[in-house]
């Protein structure tokens, strides 16, 4: 666990526990925790155990079929007697419960978590490009507010991602993010290098929310692909590795 604590915003708060998981060479799959890339499910289960094994043995999980939308849901509706609570297409989800873990996969995409201080409410989102060009923050940010959250409480980090330095991109893509020009590099091919956690963090500053809470991770996947998965650079079959917050 202490390797997944990567966000200093979060690991100054006793009440939050959120992190990214790493590969694990001497697990399954290199400790991937999808369920949908093919492997062996009863393999990648065991992963999970030994996931929700560091933290107390009262936590459940909700973890989502993503679908590149904009959907974001209220967890406290998803809640079951079952440890891990999954397979509901979204890619957000809220809740203002303790005790309550909240994933997001991801293999180049962003997860994003967010804690809001005040309301006491958690949330977390899967963004690709596409959940990006359909601003995502913005609906798990309204869904916070049904809590009481407010942009300017909110906390936010942002997981390891596919950065700049490696995602190139079509003028298909890149002109989704034209109004963005921080986050793009137009190179000599008519390609573009993106970077959409840059055009993540302004949208969440246009939100309002304030520059000095939200934290960027600054590993690239496809730079760092011997500790994270990475969609790109392994051809599209990569496992995934999980993005995680839970308030005590
Ligand atoms: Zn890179």
């Amino acid at each position: 666990m202490k390797d997944w604590k990567i966000y200093n915003k979060f690991n100054s708060l006793n009440e939050i526990t959120a992190g990214t998981t790493t590969k694990d060479g001497n697990k399954y799959y290199n400790f991937s925790l999808a369920l949908h890339t093919g492997e062996n499910k009863r393999e990648i289960e065991i992963n999970r155990e030994k996931f929700s094994n560091y933290f107390p043995k009262n936590y459940k999980f909700i973890s989502l079929t993503q679908i590149h939308s904009n959907k974001v849901l209220d967890a406290n509706d998803l809640i079951s007697n079952n440890k891990w609570n999954r397979d509901i297409e979204a890619d957000g989800i809220v809740t203002n419960k303790k005790e309550i873990v909240l994933t997001i996969l991801t293999a180049d995409c962003l997860a994003i978590l967010m804690y809001d201080k005040k309301a006491k409410v958690i949330g977390a989102a899967h963004a690709g490009w596409r959940g990006v060009d359909q601003n995502i923050s913005k609906e798990l940010l309204q869904t916070m507010q049904k809590y009481g959250a407010r942009a300017e409480n909110i906390i936010v980090a942002i997981s390891p991602s596919i950065r700049g330095c490696c995602y190139e991109v079509g003028e298909d893509v890149a002109k989704h993010f034209f109004k963005y020009p921080n986050a793009i590099n137009k190179k000599l091919n008519n390609k573009f290098n993106l970077d959409i956690s840059i055009v993540a963090k302004e949208q969440l500053l246009e939100l309002g929310f304030i520059d000095k809470n939200i934290e960027i991770s600054p590993i690239c996947t496809s730079c760092q692909n011997s500790n994270y998965f990475s969609y790109r650079k392994e051809c599209g079959c990569s496992g995934r590795f999980m993005s995680f917050i839970a308030m005590s």
